[in-house]
């Protein structure tokens, strides 16, 4: 499927960055260069090796609740730029923390720079080219001010101009990171899940590696977005001239997606080895001498157990498989290597686990491919522990803050550095 990426925050950008890296890296043909990048702090911009500098918005710049570093060439010698209160995560300290510059991690503020940037968002947003994409996707990590504020404005702004189905690519805070993160994700899920024609969320907290130091944690949480998403959305983009019967294509996506709500992606690989593709383990199995495989290539139960794998495996949102609403199963590999029946068994599979019968499925087939790779998508999932915790945390906050009562529908002017703040949320 073409898509559109526009990452928002320090999340989105580098996400899109790696997508597009990936995407170049693999001979997809997915973006088609129709990617944006907005940010109100640029420091991450110049880590960006993939997106050109006119994709590159830098929001607020006249807005005096925003702030650069000390360095930054716009805002130079403010008072307000100079020392952080925190480590930046792209240091690469293990300190999960909210630095001061950008919004300072406030969504409010992030609506309101947003607001006040029109203009220019709807410039920017003018270099995208609708007709070449089938749906767009907007990425930002909900706990971050820019992420969550920005892109509850530019999702609005999307959805006003765009006819195409408009995603969401959410990635949610870990339990090392400020409370308020949790706050800011639980506002965030509330407003954008219902706004986006589906929302694909990303918990960070299941993802990371105990030891990890930040910058690492979200590079291979990057890479591991990334491999999923060009699965999804590259499937059909590749070798178009391999022959299928049962090819994947965008339609089964788009109805897949188009119960909307919260959806999550598992993913498994099976390596091909020599005996996969070995003519004397093919002739044993064409004169019936070889129990192992049914209709060619990779035998049925390998196949099945790629499929439960990948259901099982670490899905990017955890959640109760059994509350998906619809699911979609592409397998990716050599077209002659995929067993059919193996292929209608996992189906079967499928259906079975997640207690759905609206289980679609089809191949992307890769002639050349090293590996055969599973990907799973259930969408419309509700049964989610980490969100419940988040909207607890959230919640929690939200009672134990004493101060005072201002409305949160934007434009609020709070302090940068308090954490208290009155929000409303669910729970
Ligand atoms: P923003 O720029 O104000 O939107 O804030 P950030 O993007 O820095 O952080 C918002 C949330 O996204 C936090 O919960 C971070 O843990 C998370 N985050 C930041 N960078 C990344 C990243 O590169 N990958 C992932 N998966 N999460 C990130």
């Amino acid at each position: 499927m073409k898509l559109a990426l526009v990452g928002v925050g320090d999340a989105g950008t580098r996400i899109v960055d790696r997508f597009v890296s990936r995407e170049q890296a693999t001979g997809r043909s997915i973006t088609t260069g129709n990617i944006l990048v907005f940010n109100t702090d640029d420091r991450v911009f110049e880590d960006t090796r993939t997106i050109p500098e006119e994709r590159r918005v830098l929001l607020g710049d006249t807005h005096s609740a925003v702030k650069r570093r000390p360095d930054s060439a716009d805002v130079s010698a403010s008072a307000e730029g100079k020392g952080g209160d925190a480590d930046r995560v792209h240091t690469g300290t293990h300190a999960d923390t909210i630095d001061s510059y950008g919004v300072g991690g406030d969504p409010d503020v992030g609506a309101t720079v947003a607001e006040a940037d029109l203009p220019e968002i709807r410039r920017a947003l003018d270099q995208i080219d609708e007709t070449e994409v089938a749906a767009t996707m907007l990425v930002a990590g909900l706990g971050g001010g820019t992420g969550s504020g920005v892109g509850s404005v530019l999702l609005e702004e999307l959805n006003a101009i765009y006819e195409t189905p408009v995603y969401v690519l959410g990635a949610l805070p870990s339990t090392t990171e400020p409370d308020r993160r949790a706050l800011t994700a639980a506002r965030g899920i509330r407003t954008l899940v219902p706004l986006a024609d589906a929302t694909f969320l990303v918990d960070n907290e299941a993802w990371r590696h105990g030891t990890d130091s930040v910058a690492a944690r979200h590079n291979n949480i990057n890479e591991a977005i990334v491999t999923r998403l060009l699965a999804l959305f590259g499937a059909g983009e590749r070798d178009p001239e391999a022959i299928s019967e049962m090819r994947v294509d965008s339609a089964d996506l788009s109805r897949t997606l188009e119960v909307g709500g919260v959806a999550t992606i598992g993913y498994a690989t099976h390596e091909l080895d020599r005996d996969d593709n070995d003519l004397f383990a093919r002739l044993l199995q064409l004169l019936g001498l070889s129990n192992d495989t049914d209709d060619g290539g990779v035998d049925a139960a390998t196949i099945k157990r790629l499929i439960r794998q990948a259901l099982e495996s670490k899905l990017t949102l955890p959640c109760a498989v059994t509350s998906a609403d619809r699911v979609l199963l592409i397998l990716s590999g050599p077209p002659d290597t995929i067993s059919r029946k193996g292929f209608e068994t996992g189906r079967y599979l499928l259906e079975e686990e997640t207690t759905t019968v609206e289980v679609l499925a089809g191949d992307e087939p890769v002639s050349g491919a090293t590996e055969i790779t599973a990907t799973v998508v259930l969408s419309n999932v509700t049964d989610i522990p980490r969100i419940d915790e988040i909207q607890r945390q959230a919640v929690s906050m939200h009672s134990l803050s004493t101060t005072d009562d201002h409305d949160t529908a934007g434009g609020s002017d709070s302090d940068l550095g308090d954490d208290e703040r009155e929000d409303e949320v669910d729970p």
